[in-house]
């Protein structure tokens, strides 16, 4: 079982990245993405967490969009995996976003007290143990008592999109977002591009423009996917020849869907292994001791 997007604490996830290997083996996955929003920062201690046998992907979970009129803009999550994370210029729109994802939250917080709201930055930074999202937000919500769960925080009266106190945040261009993968060394993959229920999200047309530019995938098997939609994205990838996959969307027990809820196929695997070449897939090796060292009886 193969399951390329999840979340860390390095973003908006619940678990560490250790625990998130540790649980992907127990849950019989062969291979794993670790996609954190905007950061690669939970890469390493994935890798080194590894359990023997178990593939980890290097990735992440590139926050951009499209402008699709003069003041109307549909904001993308762009998975890219095999990118090399060291590449300056791809690194430097990651940290922007990430400092951009502080200002953005910030602005919420400021909206939400204007109207006597009792939720504190310092509070919501406390949530985020790495990138800041609308999810530690709205974790702030329920802390507080605004709002009985997370889900109900992203709706129009509180932080969805376009919603009383939701803030946009200065993403790049789809376009820029897919040469800047390519040119690390990477593949990308459109993430959720038809997870309707989250807010507007771009049409066929769009979707093609993406894949003239360098898109290389796009995920169809994702739980905010109806069948219909699935349908309709699994035509549009064999019309533009692009790697279908499908993914859980891990954020660990704060939502419903399991590690390998959804699975992307060994060929699809393989075809985005053989597309990426900035970085490489790690596996987990058996543990044993090192050459010359006494063993453990100490017979030495
Ligand atoms: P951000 O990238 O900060 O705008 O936050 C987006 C994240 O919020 C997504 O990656 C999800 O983890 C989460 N999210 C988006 N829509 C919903 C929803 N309807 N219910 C719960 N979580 C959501
Ligand atoms: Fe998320
Ligand atoms: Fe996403
Ligand atoms: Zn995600």
């Amino acid at each position: 079982m193969i399951d390329l997007h999840t979340h860390s604490t390095a973003s908006d996830g619940l678990l560490r990245p250790a625990e998130v290997v540790r649980q992907a083996a127990s849950s019989g996955l062969s291979v794993i993405a670790l996609t954190d929003h905007d950061t690669t920062s939970g890469l390493v201690d994935a890798a080194e967490a590894l359990p023997a046998g178990l593939t980890l992907l290097p990735g992440a979970e590139i926050s951009c969009g499209v402008r699709v009129g003069p003041d109307h803009w549909v904001s993308l999550h762009l998975l890219a995996y095999l990118f090399d994370a060291t590449e300056p210029d791809f690194a430097a729109v990651r940290a922007r976003l990430r400092s951009e994802r502080v200002t953005r939250a910030q602005r919420m917080v400021e909206k939400l007290a204007a109207d006597g709201h009792p939720v504190h930055w310092e509070r919501v930074r406390a949530q985020a143990d790495g990138v800041v999202g609308r999810p530690h937000v709205a974790e702030a919500l329920v802390s507080a008592g605004l709002v009985d769960t997370v889900a109900d925080a992203f709706t129009p009266a509180w932080i969805g999109a376009g919603g009383r106190y939701w803030v946009g945040k200065d993403e790049p261009d789809a376009l820029e977002a897919i040469r800047l993968v390519r040119n690390a060394g990477g593949v990308s993959v459109l993430a959720h591009a038809y997870a309707r229920k989250r807010g507007e999200t771009i049409n066929p047309g769009m979707i093609t423009a993406l894949a003239r530019a360098g898109l290389g995938g796009l995920e169809v098997d994702h739980p905010d996917h109806t069948p219909d939609a699935r349908a309709e994205l699994r035509r549009l990838a064999a019309d533009l020849d692009l790697i279908v996959t499908g993914a859980s969307d891990f954020h660990g027990p704060s939502k419903p869907q399991r590690l390998g809820a959804e699975t992307t196929s060994e060929q699809a695997y393989d075809a985005l292994v053989a597309a990426g070449q900035g970085a490489h897939p790690v596996t987990g090796q058996v543990k044993t001791p090192p050459i010359g060292e006494p063993d453990i009886l100490g017979k030495n």
